[in-house]
């Protein structure tokens, strides 16, 4: 394989001078800061925020240093994962030229970055047990593939892709592997941030969205080579993470205890929930999950959905996904949420 970022990346964003803001342009502790039109009396709030935010979140990123383990230059912070996504396609695909491949069933957002983008998609199917067609993806790559994106634990399906087939993409393909880890917390799967030192072409995406209930703040994470962070940074809006966003998420960070006791707790209601639905016989199949929501086939997904609806409980109609025909996918809540939805579906007439 010869991997070269250089060669990856459109011309016009290699060539790219970024915004200069004044906190780039002094970056000391002052006394007096005249140089950024900021309003020097305060905020017409309790707490200031009269002031721009640290354009790289340096602060945020040590806590996530301190948990991940992996240094503040391999880590790129974006409003929410979905701006890391769309900033893969900026830095990297041409729009009406280049092409990415999808594996769906999968995140939509891919797809629709993608066509925001103006960049072409090839899709690669995932096979009938929810894993990759290596073959099939090989034949889909072209000189003008740019990006390949693997959602694992995947969404909906919730399963994980098989590790050595990733590693296998990795090693192989001449462009980005984007391994999309919004779920890693729920799974007992090791997460790709491990391989970022071995492959110079992966990007991993993780999100304080899930988890680590932050999903209002918009906090998406990527981790990758130095190289490809240098590029994100560059292509960034300046200020994409604001104040108030970066404080809670410090403080957010320190209660990763409450974070691992939630997972646990989720992982125990899944397996409860998992148990609860087999008993209906309108429930056909309940696929393995390693994330917090599990993919259920039913005979009637329409009625089902319909008549929870009714109940005042809302889960999502996947029904109409490929591969995932008569499916519904289910967040698993809280152990009354969950017992609530098993006591509403013992009253539905299949
Ligand atoms: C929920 C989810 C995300 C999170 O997106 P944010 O923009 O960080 O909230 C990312 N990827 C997948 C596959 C998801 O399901």
């Amino acid at each position: 394989m010869n991997f070269n970022l250089q060669n990856l990346l459109r011309e016009n964003i290699k060539n790219l001078t970024p915004y200069s803001s004044a906190r780039d342009e002094f970056q000391g502790e002052a006394s007096v800061y005249l140089d950024a039109n900021e309003n020097a009396y305060g905020s017409p709030l309790e707490d200031n925020y009269n002031r721009y935010p640290d354009p790289l979140q340096l602060e945020v990123k040590k806590k996530i240093t301190a948990i991940k383990g992996v240094p503040p230059r391999n880590i790129f912070l974006g409003n929410g994962s979905d701006e890391a996504i769309d900033i893969l396609f900026r830095s990297f695909c041409r729009p009406g030229i280049d092409n990415v491949v999808l594996v769906p069933p999968t995140y939509g957002m891919y797809q629709v970055s993608a066509n925001i983008n103006d960049v072409a998609v090839k899709k690669v199917p995932l096979t009938p047990e929810y894993q990759l067609n290596l073959e099939g993806i090989a034949e889909a790559i072209d000189a003008n593939t740019k990006l390949i994106f693997i959602c694992s634990p995947n969404n909906p399906t919730g399963n994980s892709i098989n590790r050595e087939d990733v590693e296998t993409l990795l090693a192989n393909f001449n462009g980005i592997v984007v391994v999309d880890e919004a779920y890693i917390n729920y799974s007992r799967q090791k997460s790709f941030i491990q391989e970022l030192t071995e492959y110079g072409n992966l990007v991993v995406l993780q999100t304080l969205s899930k988890a680590w209930g932050l999903a209002g703040l918009r906090i998406g994470m990527a981790f990758a080579s130095e190289e490809i962070i240098e590029v994100f940074n560059r292509v960034k809006p300046p200020y994409n993470i604001n104040e108030a966003s970066q404080k809670l998420a410090l403080q957010a960070l320190d209660n990763i205890d409450q974070v691992n006791q939630w997972i646990k707790e989720t992982l125990k209601e899944r397996d409860k929930l998992v148990l609860g639905l087999k008993n209906f016989s309108f429930v056909i199949d309940i696929f393995p999950s390693d994330a917090n929501f599990i993919l259920v086939k039913t005979a009637s997904p329409k009625a089902v959905y319909q008549f929870l609806v009714e109940k005042g409980i809302i889960v999502r109609d996947r029904s109409k996904v490929e591969l995932c025909e008569g499916c519904l996918r289910i967040t698993i809540g809280t152990p009354i949420e969950n017992e609530q939805l098993l006591n509403s579906l013992k009253n539905f007439q299949a």
